[in-house]
């Protein structure tokens, strides 16, 4: 039997098969592949049949349907969700119905270039991220597998998480900073993040907030858990040296986002000027993005995140171009449900995960957290790949319809 009479056969045994022959297509083609084949269950073509968005609280969460009743949920960045919901339902939801949930790649391309005008960063990735996110579900459902099996298969089990404290640019007291770096200690967390929000009020402010937070969190917390700064920013090139470097002194391991993404040099001369891995990239939404920043900042660790980044099917090339580099990807991830199942099965399925993921302290998510009738599992500081079918949670619609009114 030749390895095409195989595959067929394998195919008829998980009831898949593949109808007609996909026409090879030139580079950047944008025509219209709606007749083209669909995947088939048993006899049945699947076609993706509804795209619905639910508004919550702190999420935008999508669903997509499909014609065999097998149903994706997927999430994006809620940063203003009622412009990520106008911007799926006035203009990516059309280009979805009637089209194949396996045809993640073509779909994603449609997508980006068809609306890619209306800007390739922000809005646009963080819409198509909340759909991608949905047909890998449906994916994963269909062939009963965790999404990490489809993406390539495993290299890691679990990752270690972090949490963050944020601190508005030094007008959180130092005193309150402690105790929220002592919580997060005690649910767990081996690292932590002081996320100096800087640039939100400043550039290089004087005096500067970002030792006296870092002095006081270090010396409360035990030797063995991490602490490092995040001044989300907020630094010229010399000022981020010369913090980076009392930092470094101080112990401190990792150095994130030092300067404007606006400018990559300041950040190369930080990259250079310190020996400690400088983490960058959670403002960077495409491929493209991610290029740049390598080739004219050179960071030692890049950080998309998949909520952001157009979605998994992104999140594969990013990772694809770190390794290009010798880069590892450490995921930016501020969401715990779908956001974080997903995230997970990228970092399972790359080879260059970087030495944790972001986490977040669920008490503040309780109410995302109640629409699902699993979690994920977060023990002794690190993250579990989830292992059910699909991105692994199971939503309660009826939780769900009710949170979003
Ligand atoms: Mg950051």
């Amino acid at each position: 039997m030749n390895d095409f009479s195989n595959r067929r056969k394998f195919l008829s045994t998980l009831g898949l098969g593949v109808v007609g022959a996909a026409a090879s297509r030139p580079f950047t083609a944008m025509d219209d592949s709606r007749n083209a084949s669909l995947t088939k269950l048993g006899s049945k073509e699947i076609k993706i049949t509804a795209v619905k968005t639910y508004k919550v609280p702190r999420a935008i969460i999508i669903k997509v349907e499909t014609n065999i009743g097998v149903t994706g949920w997927g999430e994006s960045s809620p940063n203003s969700r009622p412009v990520i919901e106008a911007f799926i339902h006035d203009r990516l939801k059309k280009l979805v119905m009637g089209r194949d949930p396996f045809d993640v790649e073509p779909l994603w391309d449609e997508l980006f270039w068809k609306q890619h005008d209306l800007g390739p960063s922000g809005a646009l990735p963080y819409a198509i991220a909340g759909i991608d996110l949905a047909l890998w579900d449906i994916k994963g459902k269909v062939l009963n597998q965790p999404v990490y099996k489809l993406l390539g298969g495993k290299y890691r089990d679990e990752i270690l998480a972090y949490g963050g404290i944020p601190l508005r640019g030094g007008q959180v007291p130092v005193d309150e900073a402690v105790e929220r770096a002592l919580k997060l200690v005690e649910l767990g967390f081996k690292v932590i993040k002081l996320r100096m929000q800087i640039r939100e009020y400043n550039l290089d402010p004087i005096p500067d907030p970002t030792l006296k937070y870092y002095t006081a969190v270090r010396k409360a917390l035990p030797g063995q858990v991490e602490v490092f700064v995040d001044p989300n920013e907020g630094y010229t090139a010399a000022r981020a040296i010369q913090v980076g470097k009392e930092l470094e002194q101080m112990g401190m391991k990792y150095f994130e986002s030092p300067c404007p993404l606006e400018n990559h040099r300041d950040t190369a001369e930080v990259v250079n000027a310190l020996g400690i891995p400088v983490l960058v990239g959670e403002k960077c939404y495409t491929r493209w993005q991610v290029r740049d920043l390598i080739l004219e900042a050179n960071p030692d660790i890049i950080q998309p995140d998949v909520i952001k980044a157009g979605g998994i099917t992104e999140m594969k090339k990013i990772a694809a171009i770190g390794q290009a580099f010798f880069k590892s990807m450490a995921l930016h991830n501020t969401k715990p449900t779908l956001g974080t199942a997903a995230a997970l099965h990228v970092v399972a399925s790359i080879s260059n995960a970087g030495p944790f993921l972001e986490f977040v302290e669920l008490d503040t998510y309780q109410q995302i957290l109640s629409v699902f009738d699993n979690q994920i599992e977060f023990k002794d500081g690190k993250l579990q790949v989830p292992q059910m079918a699909g991105l692994g949670l199971v939503m309660n619609e009826k939780k769900l319809e009710k949170l979003a009114g």
